[in-house]
Formats: structure tokens, C-alpha cells, sequence
């Protein structure tokens, strides 16, 4: 169904589409097919709806915004079973999601209340000049499947706290997600139009429609660098806000004086989350060759042990990923490395036998001597492929890791501070982990340089991508 005015309706054309579990490729259910013409009438709500909701208080609003938080953290089991079955994160991560997902409701319930304008000195004795903060007007986002909860309250709950609407494009693999985080919104009792869920096997029509329609004033992406760049040019058309959140190929760079076990093990557990499809996944593991030996030995060890299958089943941390074409690409990239020489330490093959066949499974995978003319080094993978790079020097390093077009995230380990310093003030990425593999929270601005993306997301940042500045000047 989808969510327009307050109401769930059917598409205008009837028209539904499949939604698949990833772990045994079985139909779950069949969602509605959203047009040009529901995405219209989801903007007309959401600009009828602005009137009255940019003019609550941050107060009110703000009481939305918890009631939310609420109802979702009640409803987290039956979220993370839903989320298992669509988009196949073991059960765990999947929790953990939701939390995270809820935390933006309650950080921007928060957050509304502390819109400050300012006060100016003025250039003239009879002047005064006042700053004013004001809601953008009607957003249109547009999120992905990787984190199919948290990516939709990462951008509905800034912009709702500061009094936008909003229309939302889910990605056409999690539709189902989206349609329970509306329904928690439609429980806290989020006026009409404020909010509006339009689902779709097209996500070029509704998207067009989202950045060419002139009552929409803000576009807010999630997903590729590819997509994202063509959706920045399409809005530029229109000098339309844009946020984007897009790829990244975070390097993870292990100095010498670093503990090898310690830092084998954070690999292990960042690499692997969420089977490697997330944007601040490692993608260029770097290791000083002095210890070299026990870190991939180490990290071999530990990746053995994963054990992959149906998110819902026990002791399962490698879930399957979300297609088959996810699949193909990563066994291209692992294949283009062994062909130029890098050697699969574990994994490097598609998993197969019983309880797998008929999902979408990649073996957990370590490479090992990766170098700059393999696709792996350049190229997003989205798996689970560990590539390891040897370095001998910190200025090798850095020129390395800053060696991408992407900006997202990077990680650093080391017990030397003066090192841990110069890398963080040379990286060019908008989040740097020090010994840390989980630098992100609702409360801290997250977001990319280069072609990583524009603007933040989180943080006292976040709510200020949906707010415009209007300056009064006032003669007295
Ligand atoms: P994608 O770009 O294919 O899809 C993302 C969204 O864009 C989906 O909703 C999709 O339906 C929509 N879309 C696709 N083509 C479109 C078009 N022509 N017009 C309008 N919308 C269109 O990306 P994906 O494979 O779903 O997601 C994975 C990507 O997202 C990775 O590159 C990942 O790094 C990135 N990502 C980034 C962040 C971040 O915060 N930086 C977070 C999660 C994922």
C-alpha cells in the first residue's frame, strides 16, 4: 500500500510488484506499484500539509517525533524479523538497526527545539538584522535497501522536526520495511501529508517526478555514486537542494606499533556487518609489513569461523546478499584480483549446498596481495571481501588511502597519538574511526567528502539540510 494524505491506498494503476527474501528466494509479498500520478497527488498533500505543520510549534512537533520513538521501540522485534526476511541481516543486526533507526526520532524531537536564529551587529546606528531559520518546504527522498529502516528516520525525522514534509521513495527490494516505519509515523498520529510513502518498481518515473515538480524544494538521496550523480544533475536543472549520501571505499590502514589481533578482529567485525553491504564498509585494508603475518592470520582464523545462512537461524553473522547481480559483481571483482595475482586466503568463491542453494550467498572472503591495477582497489565492492594492501612507510599510506575518488569513512589503528593525529588531519574522508570501527551515532554528523556525497546527515547538522536562512533586516 502506499501511504499518501494520511490514507493507505492502492496505486492509481492497480499496478503491484514482487518483494523477495534474499535467503531462499520465495516471494513474500506483492506491494503497490506507485506511478507519476500517486507521486503527484503524495506532493499536493505534502504542500497542503506544510501550511499548517511549519507553522506547529518545535514543541509540538517535537511531541510527534517521541511518540514515534516510542512505538518503535516497542514494535523492534517484530521490525528486525521483517527486516531478516526482506533483506537478510542476521536477526542481531538487525535489532540493532532499529535501535538506531529510533535514536534519529528521538535525537530530532529533541534537536527541534534548538533551531536558533541570530542577532547581527549592523552597519548603520538605525539598522538591526535579524537571522531567521525556516523549514525548506515539501522533500523529496529517495533511500536504499542496505539499512532499510534507519535510512528512512535519517531523513524524515530532521526534516518533520524542522516542520518540513516530506514524500519518500523506498528502494523497490525493501518496500515492506518502509511500510511498517510509515505505519509506526501514522500511529504517533503525524498529521496528514506531513509524511507520504510512495513504493515503486520505477524508481526513475518517481524520481523524476520528485526533482522535476517545482513544489518539491529539497531532494535528499541515499544510494550509489552513479545514481546519485545523475539525480544531481537532474536537479541542478532546477537549482533544487540537494543532500547526498552516497558509495564509499573506506581504507583501514593497521601501522606497525598497533596491536595485529586487536585490529585483525576489528576487521573481522566491521568488514563482515551486514555481509560488507554498507557504505562505511573497509574496502582497502591496509597493513604495515612488519605484521603483516599475525594480522591476516589472525583475521583468516576468525573469518573461518563465520558462519552464513538464514538471518532468522542462530549463530548466523553472514546473511545472504541482496541479489544475484550483488553476487555477480562481487565474483568479478575477487576473480579480476586472483587473475592478476592476488591470492584468496579464505573464501573467494559463491556458496552453495543445503539451506544456501536458493539464496543469494557469498563466501566471507580474505585477499591478499591487492594491488592498484585490480578492480577491488578502485571499484565499491558491497560484499564481503576483505582485500589486503602491504605498506611500508606513513606517507605511502595516506597517499594511498586518499587515492579515490570516494570520501566516506576510514579507519585507523595505531597507539602512537602523534600518527593517529597526522592521519586523521590528512585523510580526506568525512569519518575517521581511530582504534574505533563504529565511529556513528544518531547524535553525529555523518557524510562524505569528494564523490561521497553532500551535506550531513545525524547530528546538529542533519536538521540544518532542511532548513533555509532568511535574513531580516529591519530600520528603526
Ligand atoms: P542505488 O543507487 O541503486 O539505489 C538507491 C535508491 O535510488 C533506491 O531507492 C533506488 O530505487 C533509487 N534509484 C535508482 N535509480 C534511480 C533513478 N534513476 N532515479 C531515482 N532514484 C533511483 O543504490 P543501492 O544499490 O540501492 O544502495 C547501495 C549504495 O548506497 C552503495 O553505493 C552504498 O555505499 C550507498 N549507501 C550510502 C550511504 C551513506 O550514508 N553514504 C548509506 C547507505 C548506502
Amino acid at each position: 500500500m502506499l501511504y499518501v494524505n494520511g490514507q493507505w491506498i492502492e496505486s492509481q494503476s492497480k499496478q503491484t510488484f514482487s518483494v523477495y527474501n534474499p535467503a531462499n528466494g520465495e516471494e513474500i509479498e506483492q506491494v503497490a506499484d506507485g506511478n507519476k500520478e500517486d507521486v503527484k497527488a503524495a506532493i499536493q498533500a505534502a504542500k497542503e500539509a506544510f501550511r499548517s505543520w511549519s507553522r506547529f510549534t518545535a514543541y509540538e512537533r517535537s511531541q510527534y517525533l517521541y511518540r514515534a520513538y516510542e512505538l518503535m521501540i516497542e514494535r523492534k522485534e517484530e521490525l528486525a524479523r521483517l527486516m531478516t526476511i526482506e533483506q537478510g541481516k542476521p536477526l542481531k543486526a538487525a535489532r540493532n538497526e532499529v535501535q538506531y533507526a529510533a535514536d534519529f526520532l528521538q535525537w530530532y524531537a529533541e534537536e527541534a527545539k534548538r533551531v536558533y536564529g541570530e542577532t547581527i551587529p549592523a552597519p548603520r546606528r538605525d539598522q538591526r538584522f535579524m537571522v531567521l531559520r525556516q523549514p525548506i518546504g515539501v522533500v523529496g527522498a529517495i533511500t536504499p535497501w542496505n539499512y532499510p529502516v534507519s535510512m528512512i528516520t535519517r531523513k524524515v525525522a530532521p526534516a518533520i522536526a524542522a516542520g518540513c514534509t516530506i514524500v519518500l521513495k523506498p528502494a523497490e527490494q525493501t518496500p515492506l520495511c518502509a511500510r511498517e516505519v510509515f505505519k509506526v509515523f501514522a500511529d504517533a498520529k503525524i498529521p496528514e501529508g506531513v509524511v507520504n510513502l510512495i513504493s515503486t518498481s520505477n524508481p526513475a518515473e518517481i524520481g523524476t517526478e520528485l526533482i522535476e515538480n517545482p513544489d518539491v524544494k529539497k531532494i535528499t538521496f541515499t544510494g550509489s555514486t552513479e545514481v546519485g550523480k545523475r539525480i544531481a544533475e537532474q536537479a541542478a536543472r532546477h537549482v533544487k537542494r540537494v543532500s547526498m549520501e552516497l558509495g564509499g571505499h573506506a581504507p583501514f590502514i593497521v601501522y606497525g606499533d598497533a596491536d595485529p589481533v586487536h585490529a585483525a578482529k576489528g576487521v573481522a567485525l566491521v568488514k563482515f556487518l551486514n555481509t560488507g553491504q554498507a557504505c562505511i564498509s573497509p574496502n582497502r585494508i591496509f597493513v604495515h609489513r612488519s605484521i603483516a603475518e599475525e594480522f591476516t592470520s589472525t583475521l583468516i582464523s576468525r573469518v573461518k569461523k563465520l558462519k552464513a545462512g538464514n538471518g532468522l537461524d542462530d549463530g548466523i553473522s553472514i546473511g545472504p546478499l541482496v541479489d544475484a547481480a550483488a553476487v555477480d559483481k562481487v565474483d568479478q571483482q575477487v576473480r579480476d584480483a586472483v587473475a592478476k595475482g592476488a591470492c584468496a586466503e579464505a573464501g573467494g568463491e559463491r556458496l552453495t549446498g543445503e539451506g544456501l542453494d536458493k539464496g543469494t550467498y557469498y563466501a566471507p572472503t580474505i585477499l591478499s596481495g591487492v594491488t592498484k591495477d585490480m578492480k577491488i582497489y578502485r571499484e565499491e565492492t558491497f560484499g564481503p571481501v576483505a582485500p589486503i594492501i602491504l605498506f611500508d612507510s606513513e606517507e605511502e599510506v595516506m597517499e594511498m588511502a586518499n587515492d579515490t575518488n570516494y570520501g566516506l569513512a576510514a579507519y585507523v589503528y595505531t597507539k602512537d597519538l602523534s600518527k593517529a593525529m597526522n592521519a586523521l588531519e590528512q585523510l580526506n574522508f568525512g569519518i575517521v574511526g581511530i582504534n574505533d570501527i563504529n565511529p556513528t551515532a544518531a547524535a553525529a554528523p555523518f557524510g562524505g567528502m569528494n564523490e561521497s556525497g553532500l551535506g550531513r546527515e545525524g547530528g546538529k547538522e542533519g536538521i540544518h539540510e532542511y532548513l533555509e536562512t532568511k535574513l531580516a533586516g529591519f530600520s528603526i
